[in-house]
């Protein structure tokens, strides 16, 4: 293992893979990652691969928009097929709080320069015909969403850094991060000791533990979250379709396997993995009343991983006050690997240049909860 680098960032998942990447083409030398199990083995690897750019914060709208048009060139810049379909985004509206939601976002996300629409029930039961719309008002749709394969866009990511000469360390656990009067002088690890002046927080649900390493607290909390797998089936949704008031999202991978999971408000915050037979039997019940395609269809697996929440459901990006050169992207609730372009993008830029130039980072720092907080509602 290498004894120094420039950047160490800590945390193998689709944020830090994307950050190493963007570092290493901006010519940055000496980047090492550390990730304590395998590749992809957090939420990265858990995840749905939803990549959506309809959000009720216009900050979420357009890192997400920022971040399409990176895996729109992933397989050409990178040389990976990571099984990218762009075959939009289906929000459903069942109440009229919703559908003023969903009109008022589409507005704002207009203005951002997003192609999205509502759809009236009538188009949605024509263009959806396997969706039960009785109790459906209207749907908001943007062709340009989709959804992509989360292991082979970490995996994309790290070999891509790596060809480029970072060092990327599996198996390797971040255990201390030494602070000398403000300055950050090196990450100890359960394999040796690394000098560096720069460390990248990309820990995902471990982000606070991460953040107390070096003596930064980052007002993030970890939930569980689960997914369910069907059998493969014929191709039928082109969509990832999606409702927060029956707190539901789902999608087909190219496979033909249906995908879906949901939100648990009773859930409280732990680093619990397990995945439940509530999860399983809850969901089994609701989807088929909407999608009776999937009535007699058998479940695969099921698993779960961890939600970092921070308390507006929005990512937190960036240098922290009292530690120079302490980077944190963390905290990115249900919407990291869509994110994670954009971010990689834009922190890269930071630590090399001091800024994160076209990435808009301004509304994402550590100092915003203090006052009233302003959560981000197109969250499940
Ligand atoms: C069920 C579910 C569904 C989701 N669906 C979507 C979706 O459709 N679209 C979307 O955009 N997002 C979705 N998300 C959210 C998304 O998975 C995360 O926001 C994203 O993966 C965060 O990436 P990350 O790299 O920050 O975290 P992770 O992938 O968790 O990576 C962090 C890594 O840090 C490592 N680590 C932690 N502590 C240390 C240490 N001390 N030393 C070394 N390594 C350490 C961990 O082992 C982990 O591998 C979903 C999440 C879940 C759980």
């Amino acid at each position: 293992m290498t004894e120094k680098a420039s950047v160490v960032v800590i945390g193998g998942g689709i944020v830090g893979t994307a950050i190493a990447y963007y570092l290493t083409i901006k010519g940055q030398r000496d980047v090492v990652v550390l990730e304590k199990n395998y590749l992809s083995s957090g939420s990265t690897g858990r995840c749905a691969g939803g990549i959506r750019q309809q959000w009720s914060e216009p900050s979420n709208v357009r890192l997400a928009m920022r971040s399409v048009r990176h895996f729109e060139s992933f397989k050409k810049e990178l040389g990976a097929d990571i099984e990218y379909v762009q075959g939009g985004y289906l929000l459903l509206a069942f109440d009229e709080e919703e559908e003023t939601l969903f009109r008022n976002n589409v507005e704002m996300q207009k203005k951002e320069g997003l192609e999205v629409s509502i759809l009236s029930v009538d188009e949605v039961k024509k263009r959806f015909p396997y969706i039960v719309v009785d109790d459906v008002k209207s749907a908001s749709f943007c062709p340009t969403d989709g959804h992509a394969n989360p292991h082979l866009a970490n995996f994309a990511y790290a070999r891509a850094a790596k060809k480029n000469g970072a060092w990327i360390y599996t198996h390797t656990r971040a255990l201390g991060i030494d602070v000398e009067n403000g300055q950050i002088t090196g990450v100890e690890t359960d394999r040796g000791y690394i000098k560096t002046g720069v460390v990248v927080n990309a820990a995902g649900g471990f982000s606070r533990q991460v953040g107390l390493l070096a003596g930064v607290d980052i007002p993030t909390e970890s939930y569980r979250h689960q997914i369910m797998v069907t059998e493969p089936l014929e191709h039928i949704l082109d969509p990832m379709i999606i409702s927060f008031s029956r707190n539901f999202y789902m999608r087909q991978t190219v496979s033909g396997n249906i995908m879906m999971g949901q939100g648990d408000e009773d859930e409280k915050p732990s680093f619990n993995h397990d995945p439940s037979w509530r999860f399983l039997t809850q969901m089994s019940k609701k989807m088929p009343g909407l999608f009776p395609f999937l009535e007699k269809v058998r479940v695969l697996r099921h698993w779960a991983g961890l939600y970092n929440m921070s308390p507006d459901a929005q990512p937190i990006i960036d240098k922290a006050e009292d530690v120079s050169d302490y980077y944190c992207a963390v905290g990115f609730s249900g919407h990291g690997f869509m994110l994670a372009p954009a971010v990689g993008e834009g922190l890269a830029d930071w630590i090399i240049d001091g800024s994160p130039k076209e990435v808009d980072l301004s509304n994402l720092g550590l100092d915003r909860f203090t006052g009233e907080v302003k959560r981000e509602k197109n969250v499940v």
